[in-house]
């Protein structure tokens, strides 16, 4: 058990890649605060964990709104005492809209979410890890967020800001016992594409062309392993990074 002790945040934990994670984390002792929207979803997730013996809470929090991430990094301290480890996982995605399609109302809902959103919840933890020198952030960007061609424009900037901001909290905090990494994942077998009500302007041929040369899709219990290895103290001298996890995809 490699968590054992661990208070864990899981934002968008609901489904897919969180869900993976936040099972994982509570089969590894964890104790996983569930979050998400769709607070009924996250509380199957949690009576899921304790079925099978973990502990959890489901929380309903909206990322992209300031009261809620308030709300939930206070419910977890309320209910575990702290947090040691927080996963940045809601996100949305707009579906390959390119620059000139784009809205600001479609660019400023993806930022919110998938860029000020983790912003917040980073904001709010810090003052717990940092009274205790210790602490873990994960991110998940994306490799749209390494490389540009394979996402929509407002997705594609919102996770190359993650990763900035994976690598600034990584070294700004260094020396005070906190770690912070960003998974990069490649296409992953998820509901993510109906996240928001945008077809693409291409139709989906257009936009499937870079994914072509994917290998394969990933499962999002293959993304939750390289979550787990981030969070716990193997990783204790990896810090400020991004791991890519997509077969190969983006190695070429
Ligand atoms: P998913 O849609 O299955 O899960 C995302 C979860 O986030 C959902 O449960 C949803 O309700 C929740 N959510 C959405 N907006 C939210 C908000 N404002 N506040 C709180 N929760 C919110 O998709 P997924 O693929 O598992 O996505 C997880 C992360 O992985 C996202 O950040 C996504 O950008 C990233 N990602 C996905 C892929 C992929 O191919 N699926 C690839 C690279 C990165």
């Amino acid at each position: 058990m490699r968590l054992t002790g661990k208070v864990a945040v899981v934002t968008g934990a609901a489904s897919g890649m969180g869900k993976a994670i936040a099972e994982l984390y509570a089969a590894e002792g964890a104790q996983v605060v569930v979050s998400d929207l769709r607070v009924e979803a996250a509380q199957a997730v949690v009576e899921g964990i304790e079925a099978k013996g973990g502990v959890a809470l489901a929380v309903a929090a909206n990322v992209a709104k300031e009261e809620d991430v308030q709300q939930l990094i206070d419910a977890a301290v309320e209910k575990y005492g702290t947090v040691d480890i927080l996963v940045n996982n809601a996100g949305i995605m707009d579906n390959f809209v390119p620059a000139a399609e784009l809205t600001d109302d479609l660019w400023e809902r993806i930022f919110a979410v998938n860029t000020t959103g983790p912003m917040r919840t980073i904001r709010k933890v810090l003052p717990l890890f940092l009274e205790k020198k210790a602490g873990v952030i994960v991110n998940i960007a994306s490799a749209g967020g390494l490389f540009g061609s394979r996402a929509g424009a407002a997705y594609t900037a919102s996770k190359h800001a993650v990763v900035g901001l994976t690598k600034n909290v990584g070294f700004q905090y260094a020396t005070q016992g906190i770690r912070c990494n960003a998974i990069a994942p490649g296409g992953v077998n998820t509901n993510i594409g109906t996240s928001i009500n945008a077809p693409s302007p291409f139709g989906m041929e257009r936009a499937m062309v870079g994914i072509q040369v994917n290998p394969r899709a990933g499962e999002p219990e293959e993304i939750a392993k390289v979550a787990l290895f981030l969070a716990s103290d193997d990783a204790s001298f990896v810090n400020g990074t991004v791991v890519t996890a997509d077969a190969g995809w983006t190695a070429y």
